[in-house]
């Protein structure tokens, strides 16, 4: 039977903050027992999760009373860091400067800067952030599969087919059949990180869970994994705001 009062109830609702309206999307969820309001671990989107049968008047008074807890978390949160000229990307963990240069052909690359490393886009100045993500999503490509192919000769074991996609919630998966998937974004992390992701995806050739039998065999591929999944933990969010 649909639920009338979970579709009263609008997608978002504007709060105001510091004298602008922040939208606010509504997640109903049966099983929360109060509202919480948080921001979106990746999106930074603010959402507030409703048990089933709260009123938008409810709601709205709760987003009020939260109004300045939301701000300050706003202000606080890193700002996104756009693919443009003159912008600064990590790429492998180390800075790069996006330079545009005005040559309308030419293939998107890493040149050795008198500051650092550069990497340097042709063309029309409206598909450089598009060229910037194609680059580092090949960059990623070859360097997943790489290390993919290195842990998996190290455990013995078969891979499938090695994809990388965008992912929000996971760094990488592995599938029944061997077949690894990978978020591009690894590849703006220190190269220990998403060597560790490939060992990672690849030790669940021989265990897929997490049990304590499969942790040993990622310390065996990867000794020094637990690094690697405090950095995660740390910046993983982080990597996220890049390019967005
Ligand atoms: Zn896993």
């Amino acid at each position: 039977m649909p639920d009338v009062r979970r579709r009263a109830l609008p997608d978002e609702l504007l709060v105001e903050c510091a004298g602008t309206p922040v939208p606010v999307v509504l997640q109903v969820r049966p099983n929360a027992r109060r509202m919480i309001l948080r921001l979106d671990r990746i999106t930074g989107v603010p959402t507030l999760t409703l048990p089933r049968g709260v009123g938008r008047a409810h709601a709205e008074r709760f987003l009020s009373d939260h109004a300045g807890w939301l701000q300050t978390r706003l202000a606080a949160r890193p700002a996104p860091v756009a693919f443009r000229p003159g912008g600064i990307i990590p790429v492998r963990g180390e800075p790069h400067l996006i330079h545009h240069h005005i040559a309308f052909r030419g293939t998107t690359r890493i040149e050795a800067g008198s500051e650092g490393p550069v990497l340097v886009v042709h063309g029309d100045p409206a598909h450089v952030a598009g060229r910037v993500e194609r680059f580092l999503r090949a960059e990623a490509t070859l360097d997943l599969t790489a290390a993919a192919r290195r842990h998996a000769t190290a455990a013995g074991v078969t891979l499938g087919r090695i994809t990388i996609k965008d992912t929000k919630s996971r760094w990488g998966s592995c599938s029944a059949r061997g077949d690894l998937a990978f978020s591009w974004r690894l590849i703006l992390a220190p190269p220990f990180v998403l060597d560790y992701l490939a060992a990672h995806e690849v030790a669940h050739r021989l265990e897929m869970n997490h049990s304590t039998r499969y942790w040993r065999h990622v310390a065996q591929l990867f000794p020094r994994f637990r690094e690697a999944e405090a950095w995660l933990n740390r910046n993983g969010s982080g990597l996220h705001l890049i390019g967005r």
